[in-house]
C-alpha cells in the first residue's frame, strides 16, 4: 500500500530533549516517512529552535516541513523566515494562523491561514509545497460549521496544496468533512492528523482545549483503567490502529502522526499497519 506517511515534532527547548528526539527520530526512519514536520510556536517564540530541528532534519537525510503561523508576525517578519527557508533548501511548509499567546493583543499583520498562504504564494511562487491545516470536528472558534468550511476553502483557493487535519477519533467525522470539502469543488489531498493515546488523562485535558472529541465509550473505558499504564497503552493502541485502519480502507491518502516526541506508539501502529517492517 502507497500512502504519505509523516511525523511531527515540536521543537526541545533544553539540550537533553534535543538529543534525546534525535534518539526518537532515528527509530521513526524505520517508517522512511515522506517527512517530517517541526512545530512552531505562535509569535514567532520557538523560531530558531524550530529551525535547528529542520536542520538536523534535513543533515539526516530526511525531508523537513517547518510549521509557521502568522499571527503576531509582521509581512516582513514573514519574508526574512521564507528567505531562510528558501536558502536552506526547504521546500515544504505547514502554514498556520496560530493562537494568539496569552498577554498578546495584536494580531499582526496577517490575521488567517488563508492571508499567509496567499503571502508565500505572492512572494515565493511555487518554491513550497503549502500545507494547510483542516478539522473534521470544526475549529473551536468557528462561527458556525459553514464558515469554517468556507474558510477552509479559503486556503486551498489561497494555493495550499494539502491539507492535515487536527487529530479526532471518529472516522465519521473525517469522511463527512472530506465529502464536504469535495462538494465545493476542491480535490487537495487532506491527510488525517493521528495522535496515538500514551497518556490519557493529558490528552483528555489537551483535547478539550482544542476542541477534539473523545468519544464517550473510549473515555469510560480509559477511565476504567485507573494507573494500569499496560492497559492503557494495549487500549491506546487498538483504538488508534482501528481509527487508522478505517481511515485507510475509506480512502484516506496518508496519515500525518503527532509523536510528541516520542517513537515508541506511532512505530508500534504503523507495524500493526503493515506500513513497516515488524523487528
Ligand atoms: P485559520 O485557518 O486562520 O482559522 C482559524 C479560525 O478563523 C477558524 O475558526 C476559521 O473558521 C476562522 N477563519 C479563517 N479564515 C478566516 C477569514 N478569512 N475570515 C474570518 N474568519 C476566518 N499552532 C501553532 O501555534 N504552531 C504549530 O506549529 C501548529 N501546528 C498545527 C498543525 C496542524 C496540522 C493543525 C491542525 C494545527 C496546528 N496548530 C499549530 C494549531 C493552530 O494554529 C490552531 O488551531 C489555530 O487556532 C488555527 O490555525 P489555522 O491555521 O487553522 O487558522
Amino acid at each position: 500500500m502507497s500512502i504519505e506517511l509523516s511525523v511531527e515534532f515540536f521543537p526541545p527547548q533544553t539540550t537533553e530533549g534535543i538529543a534525546k528526539l534525535k534518539v526518537e527520530r532515528a527509530k521513526l526512519a524505520a517508517l522512511k516517512p515522506d517527512f517530517f514536520s517541526v512545530t512552531y510556536g505562535a509569535g514567532g517564540s520557538t523560531r530558531e529552535h524550530t529551525f535547528a530541528v529542520v536542520k538536523e532534519i534535513a543533515a539526516e537525510g530526511f525531508d523537513a516541513a517547518p510549521h509557521l503561523s502568522c499571527i503576531g508576525s509582521t509581512r516582513a517578519g514573514i519574508r526574512e523566515i521564507l528567505e531562510e527557508f528558501k536558502a536552506s533548501g526547504i521546500n515544504r511548509i505547514v502554514a498556520l494562523r496560530g493562537d494568539l499567546p496569552s498577554g498578546m493583543a495584536e494580531a499582526g499583520e496577517l490575521r488567517y491561514a488563508n492571508e499567509l498562504v496567499e503571502f508565500i504564494r505572492a512572494e515565493t511562487g511555487n518554491v513550497f509545497q503549502i500545507i494547510v491545516a483542516a478539522y473534521p470536528e470544526w475549529h473551536p472558534q468557528a462561527k458556525s460549521t459553514e464558515a469554517d468550511l468556507q474558510n477552509f476553502v479559503r486556503k486551498t483557493k489561497a494555493g495550499a496544496n494539502a491539507a492535515i487535519t487536527q487529530y479526532f477519533y471518529n472516522a465519521d467525522a473525517y469522511f463527512h468533512f472530506v465529502e464536504n470539502v469535495r462538494a465545493m469543488k476542491v480535490e487537495i489531498p487532506i491527510i488525517p492528523g493521528i495522535m496515538p493515546i500514551v497518556n490519557f488523562s493529558r490528552l483528555a485535558r489537551f483535547s478539550d482545549a482544542c476542541g477534539a472529541d473523545i468519544p464517550r465509550w473510549i473515555r469510560k473505558q480509559f477511565e476504567s483503567y485507573g494507573d494500569d499504564a499496560e492497559s492503557i497503552r494495549a487500549f491506546g493502541l487498538d483504538v488508534v490502529t482501528g481509527l487508522c485502519e478505517r481511515l485507510l480502507a475509506g480512502g484516506a491518502p496518508g496519515l500525518h502522526f503527532y509523536s510528541m516526541n516520542m517513537a515508541k506508539a506511532t512505530v508500534e501502529i504503523c507495524q500493526r499497519l503493515g506500513l513497516c517492517a515488524t523487528p
